[in-house]
């Protein structure tokens, strides 16, 4: 017998070798193979004749090969082609660049087929492109199927519906594997596994039991709905995904039980204070502004640390706002820690921070991982000792074992750059739980916000600084790029600056780049066939705009090139900066007001988002030029057009969101989202919901019919499951 601890090994069909490969995809014991649900299913419960096939529609046919051979096209494109037939029917299949399956068939097998129906190319008959297949026999045994004979041994690939598995690595690890292997597991496991859900929340939720729902969700029972099971709606499903989320919240909302349980800070808020908050500011704060403030402010005098997110659009002013709250922990008597993500960002910081508080007398530093040491030393040392209010850095603050004398208030900018746990790592340093103040860019629909960042309040800065006019966006071919430069160059004259942005620095990817020397020359396009900013800022710097200041800004400069670059911008002694994606967080240059992005199809939504952002800080109108040059997708089309129609950053994040996933969108492993295995927090948006009204319950033991017991058990499953895999969750 089989439980759900066993060990992947143990289970029939699992040796060793196939164990590791197995644990390469975190499948390790007989619970995680049954987490490892089919993606989609195939309805082969009653496969299709050849002869009912209609073109147009997605379909499986079980046929048997009748013959298979490659072909070239005129162009001398491989495509091998594969005929199967059922009696006198025959389907024409065909793989392009198919020479791999030259000995993958043999006259006589059972095939399944799924994919599109077509009309043959050659004008009579069906044919079928690219369709996935099974070979249903010559597993080696020397077994022969026939369609009827499958349907009457109660078979795993016919006559039912069908689950289909991402197949491993390996390729012997193919979804029909995973069927026999799932199948077996399920056979041989105990008839009574455990649950942590309670039995009240199954009975009012009307949640089926875990047991069945693993084996449902498998191998759907007759008669199970095909669409449900395509959208991952069915019982079993549902089961599994309430269950996961109800997990998931129920330790985020005991984190934020503990958080709160902490010993913080209660800042007073005298008229002296008051007086302060206002004296710095340099100009009437918006609407938003003020009650975001007084947000802050509420929660500051409150004994119990502060732990809130402050969403804002690029340009909506946060930074103001987090000075302000600082002023409030230093008028208090504390220091106050600023993180940024990059150093071209804490330098920025460091300067508007500079400029607002130097005159009310606050001592401000920067701090970063390049300094030099002697530098950094004294820093660490004036900190320690409380002479420096605030200090602005990048992680160099985390990392370098910087001691604050009294640190009151902790402000992370631009949150979802940073992993939670950095979060929780600056604020041990302090001896007293200071006060967190998170900023992030990246407007996130709020149930979402709600679980990533679960333990966190939240406000929202929903209103821009008054006198700022719409920006104008364009897409246009890189063809027409002379207009583009001709057009930069009167906005230049008209005394506005300009930003042009490149996917890469030479070669490979920007991002790859930061990390890697290769001093490898480049054409004026990469070996990616992309144009590079070294290559173009030559390009621009003398040959299109020989009259102009061409600065040139990205992630191999040492950072000290990288300030007097930036510095001279501000300044206005650069007319064009040409860039990486480095200037995408946050920097702040009101009158460069044209933006010209080249490849703009590289670059995901939510990134040209914040690009843009750059431009628009002031008065005058400005301008951003999507340029395309090559190959444009579909999906990249949608993004540009949507940039075009829409400045509006949660519009923007929705979309992303759906395009990419929430995976891809949060970037699973920067923003501490826990891996989810059958969840997906945008798919299962309303059971998440529900997953969190019914962990907040639980956990405030606000619901009569939630025993001490179930709690207990929710809290050991918790503690067995989720610790071991997320660390997210210390039960107390
Ligand atoms: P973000 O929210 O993107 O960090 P910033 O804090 O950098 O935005 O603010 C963007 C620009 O708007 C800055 O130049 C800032 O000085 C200016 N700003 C912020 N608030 C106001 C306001 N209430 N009135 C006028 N300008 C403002
Ligand atoms: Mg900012």
């Amino acid at each position: 017998m089989l439980d759900l601890n066993t060990p992947i090994k143990f289970v029939k069909g699992v040796g060793p070798r196939i164990a590791e490969w197995l644990e390469q995809k975190s499948i390790s014991t007989v619970e995680d193979l049954l987490y490892y649900l089919p993606f989609r299913y195939e309805d082969r419960l009653n496969p299709r004749g050849i002869g009912e096939l209609r073109p147009g529609e997605m379909a499986t046919v079980v046929a048997e090969v009748r013959n298979s051979a490659v072909f070239r096209t005129r162009k001398g494109m491989p495509i091998f082609e594969l005929v199967a037939g059922q009696g006198r029917s025959t389907l024409k299949c065909i793989w392009f660049h198919g020479e791999y399956l030259r000995d993958r068939f043999k006259p006589g097998q059972l095939v399944a087929l799924y994919g599109k129906v077509e009309e043959s190319w050659k004008g009579h008959g069906l044919q079928i492109n690219q369709p996935q297949f099974e070979v249903l026999d010559g597993s080696g045994e020397g077994e022969q199927l026939d369609l009827e004979s499958v349907k009457d041994a109660g078979s795993l690939e016919v006559g039912r519906i069908v689950p289909i598995y991402e197949s491993a690595a390996n390729t012997r690890l193919n979804s029909r594997w995973f069927r026999r292997i799932v199948h077996g597991a399920l056979e041989n496991l105990t008839a009574e596994i455990p649950d942590g859900v309670p039995p009240a929340l199954c009975r009012r939720l009307g949640l089926i039991d875990r047991r069945t729902a693993f084996q449902q969700a498998h191998f759907p029972p007759e008669g199970e709905a095909f669409a449900a099971l395509q959208s991952f709606s069915t019982p079993a499903h549902r089961r599994l995904i309430f269950e996961e989320l109800f997990f998931l919240e129920v330790g985020l909302e005991l984190k934020r039980r503990r958080m709160r349980a902490r010993p913080g800070i209660s800042f007073a808020l005298t008229d002296k204070v008051r007086d302060a908050v206002k004296k710095i500011l340099p100009f009437h704060p918006t609407a938003a502004q003020k009650r975001v403030l007084k947000e802050i402010a509420e929660d500051m005098q409150q004994p119990t640390p502060m732990r809130r997110l402050l969403q804002g659009d690029v340009g909506s002013g946060k930074t103001i706002v987090a000075l302000q709250a600082a002023v409030i922990a230093i008028e208090n008597g504390y220091q106050v820690a600023f993180m940024a993500p990059t150093e071209i960002l804490a330098t920025q910081h460091y300067f508007s921070a500079r400029r607002v508080l130097e005159d009310a007398g606050y001592r401000v530093i920067l701090l970063t991982g390049s300094m030099d040491d002697s530098l950094k030393r004294s820093v660490r040392r004036h900190t320690a000792q409380g002479n420096l209010h605030l200090v602005i850095g990048t992680h160099a603050l985390i990392q370098e074992k910087v001691e604050f004398h009294n640190l009151g208030l902790v402000i992370v900018d631009e949150q979802h750059r940073f992993g939670v746990m950095q979060r929780f790592k600056l604020m041990k340093k302090a001896e007293a739980e200071p006060d967190t103040l998170v900023m992030t860019a990246t407007p996130i629909p709020r149930t979402l916000a709600l679980t990533l960042y679960g333990d966190l309040d939240t406000s929202v800065l929903d209103e821009l600084p008054p006198g700022r006019t719409p920006i104008t966006t364009r897409k246009i071919s890189d063809k027409r790029a002379s207009e583009v430069w001709d057009f930069v160059r009167k906005q230049v004259k008209a005394g506005r600056q300009a930003y042009v942005v490149y996917p890469v620095i030479e070669g490979a990817p920007a991002e790859q780049q930061e990390m890697e020397f290769s001093a490898e020359p480049a054409g004026s396009r990469s070996k990616t066939g992309l144009k590079a900013a070294l290559h173009m800022y030559d390009e621009l710097h003398k040959k299109i705009f020989p009259d102009l200041r061409v600065g040139l800004l990205h992630g191999r400069l040492d950072s000290e090139e990288k300030e007097e670059t930036m510095r001279r911008f501000k300044a206005g002694e650069i007319d064009v900066l040409v860039s990486t994606t480095v200037i995408e967080v946050g920097v702040d240059v009101p009158n460069a007001t044209v933006m010209v992005v080249e490849h703009a199809e590289r670059f995901g939504l939510s990134q040209l988002h914040q690009l843009r952002g750059r431009i628009g800080r002031g008065a005058a109108k400005s301008f951003c030029v999507l340029m395309t040059g090559g190959k444009v997708s579909d999906e990249a089309e949608r993004r540009l057009n949507e940039m075009v129609r829409t400045q509006d950053g949660f519009a923007i994040a929705e979309l992303d969101l759906e395009l990419r996933g929430p995976g891809e969108f949060f970037g699973t492993k920067q923003a501490g989202m826990p891996g989810l295995r059958v969840a997906n927090i945008l798919r299962d948006r309303k059971l998440l919901e529900l997953a969190k009204a019914e962990a907040t319950r639980l956990v405030q033991e606000s619901d009569p019919e939630i025993t001490a017991e179930d709690r207990q058990r929710v809290m050991q499953y918790l503690r067995q499951h989720w610790q071991r895999r997320y660390g997210l969750v210390e039960v107390g």
